[in-house]
């Protein structure tokens, strides 16, 4: 078989309109008017397309660092290498341990995991060593409604209504985590996803006031995310499970943050800790530790298909995060659809199915 190498690599950045039904909520310090999407577009030179995506906060950056850096080294390489995003990643180091490059190396893992399956005309999940489900779980992934409890009681009552079976709020008080416990009754898995908002010595009493809520887990309650001493103390004081890891600058922070005995769920998020290669790595390793890896993925497009395949071949099994809204465009919403609160794992080759090419023009950046 002759070598199929990369030809070139495009960069779409896509700001795409949305409805939580509320305000909007800032991020980054600025109302969230779009949910923006950096996608890659690999070309083999056989003329297959590979299809990545990289992170979407401060994407700018990202994309510059793709097509000043990271397209310029792809060019010409062998498709099927699979040591080549660890070795620009090395290549790269002085840029930055994380962020923008780092980014830009999971958008380019993921469209290369798309090419292989299409070359090999298996889907990604075989590449994982098959499917252990046919269907996977979809958890509602509330946007923020700032501590607004009857849009809250609102939008859970409405996902129930849409079929979800499990919820997760970004709210940061009881009144809040109670009021959604509340519609949604003792059996649907609740989770609360306070984004960092504690210093240490705040954050005991913050989780323990939750804890009647009766949740799965919560996520990312201190400031900063690396203190898992800190967390490790929450964890015990409250006897509340914790879940972190979507700010984990390296795939190495997961064994350390497991070894200090602070989270339940680990969240590594394909499209920043370098895209699905070490996703994988992170999901084994941690299901050998005894814990469970719940991936970070408030995103649509190529890097959430990639979620869904690697949630498909894990053992231990859990649900998928979806952002809670309605979207003006859905990137990869015709290959995994949502119903009854689930999505059947794609079988076609690669992640399954492509981008609408066309759809996707006129909400370019
Ligand atoms: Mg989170």
């Amino acid at each position: 078989m002759s070598v199929v190498t990369i030809e070139r690599v495009d960069t779409i950045a896509l700001r795409i309109p949305y409805d939580h039904w509320a305000p909007k909520p800032t991020f980054g310090g600025i109302a969230r008017e779009t949910m923006d999407c950096l996608l890659l577009r690999v070309t083999a030179s056989n003329g297959l397309i590979g299809w990545g995506e990289a992170f979407w906060g401060g994407w700018q950056a990202t994309q510059a660092a793709i097509e000043h850096w990271v397209a310029p080294l792809s060019i010409g390489q062998d498709v099927a290498d699979v040591g080549m995003t660890a070795r620009f990643e090395r290549a790269l180091h002085n840029f930055g341990r994380s962020g923008p490059y780092v980014y830009a190396l999971a958008g380019l893992d993921i469209a290369l995991w798309d090419l292989r399956g299409k070359l090999a005309g298996v889907p990604v999940h075989a590449l994982l060593g098959g499917r252990r489900r046919d269907r996977v779980a979809v958890y509602a992934s509330l946007l923020q409604y700032n501590g607004d409890v009857e849009r809250v009681r609102r939008t859970v009552d409405r996902a129930l209504e849409d079929g979800f079976g499990h919820i997760k709020l970004h709210e940061r008080t009881a009144a809040a985590a109670m009021a959604a416990r509340d519609v949604a009754g003792p059996d649907i898995p609740l989770m609360v996803d306070a984004n960092c908002a504690w210093l240490p010595e705040q954050a005991t009493a913050a989780v323990g006031a939750m804890a009647a809520a009766d949740l799965k887990w919560m996520e990312e309650p201190i400031w900063p995310p690396e203190d898992f001493a800190a967390l490790a103390a929450v964890r015990r004081a409250t006897g509340v499970a914790t879940a972190i890891g979507e700010n984990a600058g390296s795939p190495l922070d997961f064994p350390k943050m497991i070894a200090a005995d602070c989270v339940d769920y680990v969240q590594p998020s394909v499209i920043k800790i370098g895209g699905l290669t070490p996703l994988w790595r992170i999901t084994t390793e941690a299901e050998q530790a005894g814990v469970t890896c719940a991936p970070h993925s408030p995103f649509f497009g190529p890097g959430y298909l990639a979620t869904v395949h690697v949630l498909a071949a894990t053992a231990r099994e859990s649900a998928l995060e979806r952002f809670y809204c309605e979207l003006a465009y859905d990137p990869c919403g015709h290959v995994v659809p949502i119903a009854g609160g689930r999505v059947e794992v794609p079988d076609a080759p690669g992640l399954g199915g492509d981008p609408d090419f066309e759809a996707m023009q006129k909400f370019r950046a």
